[in-house]
């Protein structure tokens, strides 16, 4: 087999590892796997086989389009599925019992459209916003919400459910002034004559916040085996990036590299091109400021990020073409991490893992149980 140009090698023992550690840390609640954008760009129908091996009894995924690309791969587990625009017809989700969330009384009566014509019932978890201000139904409108699903026949209120703001701030007043209104939101619910579950906690709240792990807990990034929060966790991460010396040559002391010669040998010096760049993924911003695992060494990338390309400076290190260059691991070895190229550019590793679902990045698994 050829080496790889681009490859993301996505290790399945340790999502399996990761789903485990943080179902253990949420005993008395159940765990849904979030696998929306493609499984946070590892591929969503792999991720979720994995995490229901590993005892994940839940899978989330942002659209209905997603969650029916899970039944459809034969999950069985319960699915939910957050937002779509108005006029979304919901009936296909209602058929194949995935389970939906409404924001407002015009979600919750598209769902009981839905309802009708699968001529069964929907399951619904009603979304309360309690301060994120993106999803979710505002604190006025709430009462007449609870109050219109109690009364609709072919709808079940399964859950109430909101998102935390700021939970990755660990000891943020935001985090307890939210789980507040959520009780506030639970009692209206009560009141409205419903028996709801209750699910609040994203990864941050799985690893930090055990008061507010209530029924069921939605970890996201942390399966991927990346911490959002600055508390040990033993996570490990899922995703590996990697790519081949294409061309190795050595330079005299003076030559420049790549466009617009931003960066000069100071001596004599051994290069490796790797043929990977900005639309494999690898972001231009990171020139002359990242590094590779190349030859058992941490290396500097020298001169722009290219689209198609990268060169490494070796130094007087022989590298050869064919060998392997890592760009972004677990860090165990001293690779780079996703992390450390998010903390260069400014960004959170969960925009690095799900940026590298793109049809030029081959995408492989280990620890596939057959
Ligand atoms: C993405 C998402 C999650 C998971 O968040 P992480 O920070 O990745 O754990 C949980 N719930 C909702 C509603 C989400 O959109």
């Amino acid at each position: 087999m050829a080496a790889p140009r681009a490859e993301v090698v996505i290790d399945l023992d340790n999502l399996r590892h990761n789903v485990a550690y943080l179902d253990g840390l949420a005993k008395d609640a159940d765990t849904m796997a979030v696998v929306k954008a493609d499984g946070y760009g590892h591929g969503a129908v792999e991720v979720a086989r994995a995490a229901v091996e590993a005892g994940a009894t839940w899978l989330g995924s942002c659209s209905l389009a997603e969650a029916l690309t899970l039944r459809a791969a034969g999950f069985t587990v319960p699915i939910l599925a957050w937002l779509d625009p108005p006029g979304t017809d919901y009936t296909p989700g209602v058929e194949q019992d995935v389970d939906l969330a409404a924001s407002s009384i015009t979600q919750l009566k598209d769902i009981t459209a839905a309802a009708g014509k699968a001529g069964k019932t929907a399951r619904v978890h009603l979304k309360i916003d309690t301060g994120l201000s993106r999803n979710g139904c505002p604190a006025a409108d709430w009462p007449a919400l609870v109050d219109l699903a109690a009364k609709t026949a072919n709808i079940e209120v399964h859950s109430i459910w909101s998102h935390l703001a700021v939970a990755d701030e660990v000891g943020h007043p935001a985090t307890d002034a939210q789980a507040e209104r959520f009780d506030d939101a639970y009692r209206e619910a009560l009141a409205a004559g419903l028996d709801p579950r209750r699910h609040l906690a994203n990864s941050a709240a799985v690893i930090t916040r055990p008061d507010l792990h209530l029924d069921l807990v939605r970890p996201g990034i942390a399966i991927y085996g990346l911490n959002p929060v600055p508390v040990p966790a033993d996570l490990r991460p899922v995703m590996t990036f990697r790519s081949t010396v294409a061309l190795a040559k050595r330079i005299p002391a003076g030559e420049s590299v790549s466009y617009g010669l931003s960066w000069t040998a100071k001596s004599d010096t051994n290069l490796a091109l790797v043929p990977v760049g900005y639309a494999d993924g690898v972001p231009r911003s990171l020139s002359n400021r990242m590094h590779v695992w190349l030859a058992h060494k941490r290396r500097p990338v020298v001169g722009r990020v290219c689209m198609d390309q990268i060169v490494v400076d070796c130094g007087d290190d022989a590298v050869a073409e064919g060998d392997e260059v890592v760009l972004f691991g677990s860090g165990d070895e001293g690779e780079p991490t996703a992390r450390e190229w998010a903390d260069t550019t400014g960004t959170i590793d969960y925009e690095i893992v799900t940026g590298m679902y793109r049809p030029r990045v081959a995408r492989t698994y280990s620890g596939t149980r057959r």
